[in-house]
């Protein structure tokens, strides 16, 4: 401690250097993990489709995203770092990032296994909360970190290491909970890998026509990061700019009203099966039952807009107005042919 009395400004001073330095510490991370777009590694064979076509047909690059800070993404691969050789240390045996070479489809790619245990592959998987509860929901792994994880596995067995099972071990990189996964090494396993690589082999003949997985910039943030994102959407498509996904044709202008109105109805569905089930719970006391744990939480305060308007009035003040959007406006106007009737 000096003599000297601190001001607010320089301790404004301070957190802004600090705030700075953390952005700035996110971004170098990220920039040290860039890729050649062009590798295609086992880590992404479940990924895009499209991507991963324009990936081995070296399709030039469209894009150069900007370095993002990627908090999530590097707080998961710093969890990596510092939790698998701990994890290893506790399954003698276990190697952790071993190097595996995938043959298939006439390709060779390449990967890292995150701990190659004796007789299994074990990938661990930094997740948030809604992510880890799907899991736990499903009790299956994503198709992308099943496709990905079994190719490691198929890549060891052809290194002459047999493979029985395969791990999924999902963890919320906020609070630390897991849940792990694990199936057998099976002959369907690894076709499903063999008949990925294939058509990912295929489809780079004609990387443009190769199907798109995610929805495009500003819902997909793997559209919003993809060195491809202009030559997949068009040249006015911008990271983080919902925009080029718009239709013209009335075909395509009939599918998306269509989705609209089918997500409409289950969305209302929805609302209306968790009143049921609100209702069924109204004397149920909180607490943890079976694998659900049922509370509530903490009350906030929120402006009261009937209260604060009215006083305004009572004071003689305007209320403060302005101009909102009119809401979407779709209808079914007339019979929708059924699945087999034929287009609209
Ligand atoms: S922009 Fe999106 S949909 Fe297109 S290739 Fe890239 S990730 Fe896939």
């Amino acid at each position: 401690m000096s003599g000297d009395v601190i001001t607010v400004e320089e301790l404004a001073t301070v957190e802004h250097r600090l705030r700075t330095a953390m952005g700035r510490a996110f971004r170098a991370e990220t920039a040290s993990r860039e890729r050649d777009p062009h590798h295609l590694g086992l880590s992404s064979v479940g990924t895009c489709t499209r991507r991963a076509a324009y990936a081995l047909a070296k399709t030039p690059v469209s894009d150069r995203p900007p370095v993002r800070e990627a908090r999530q993404a590097n707080l998961g691969t710093w969890e990596h770092a510092g939790l698998l050789p701990r994890l290893s240390e506790q399954l003698p045996g276990s190697r952790v990032e071993s190097k595996v070479r995938l043959r298939a489809a006439g390709l060779e790619l390449v990967g890292s296994i995150d701990l190659d245990d004796l007789d299994g592959v074990v990938d661990l998987k930094t997740v948030g909360e809604h992510r880890l509860a799907a899991v736990r929901r499903l009790w299956r792994p994503f198709y992308h970190n099943r496709v990905q994880v079994s190719s490691y596995a198929l890549a060891r067995l052809q290194m002459g290491r047999p493979v029985r099972w395969v791990a999924y071990l999902y963890m919320d990189r906020a609070s630390g909970a897991e849940e792990v996964v694990v199936e057998p090494f099976t002959n369907a396993l690894a076709l499903e890998v063999i008949d990925r690589v294939t058509l990912l082999r295929a489809l780079s003949a004609d990387p443009d026509r190769a199907p798109r997985d995610e929805r495009g910039p500003g819902l997909s943030l793997s559209c919003d990061e993809c060195p491809w994102l202009k030559r997949c959407w068009g040249p006015d498509a911008e990271p983080s700019v919902v925009g080029p996904q718009a239709v013209s044709t009335d075909p395509e202008i009939i599918a998306a009203l269509a989705d609209y109105d089918d997500a409409r109805a289950r969305a209302s569905q929805a609302e209306a099966d968790k009143k049921w089930a609100l209702a069924r719970l109204n004397r149920a006391a909180y607490g943890t039952y079976g694998p659900y744990r049922y509370g509530r939480k903490r009350d906030i305060e929120e402006t009261d807009r009937a209260a604060a308007e009215q006083r305004l009035v009572d004071l003689g003040e305007p209320v403060p107005k302005k101009k909102k959007r009119g809401a979407v406006d779709i209808k079914v106007v007339s019979r929708v042919p059924q699945p087999g009737e034929g287009k609209p």
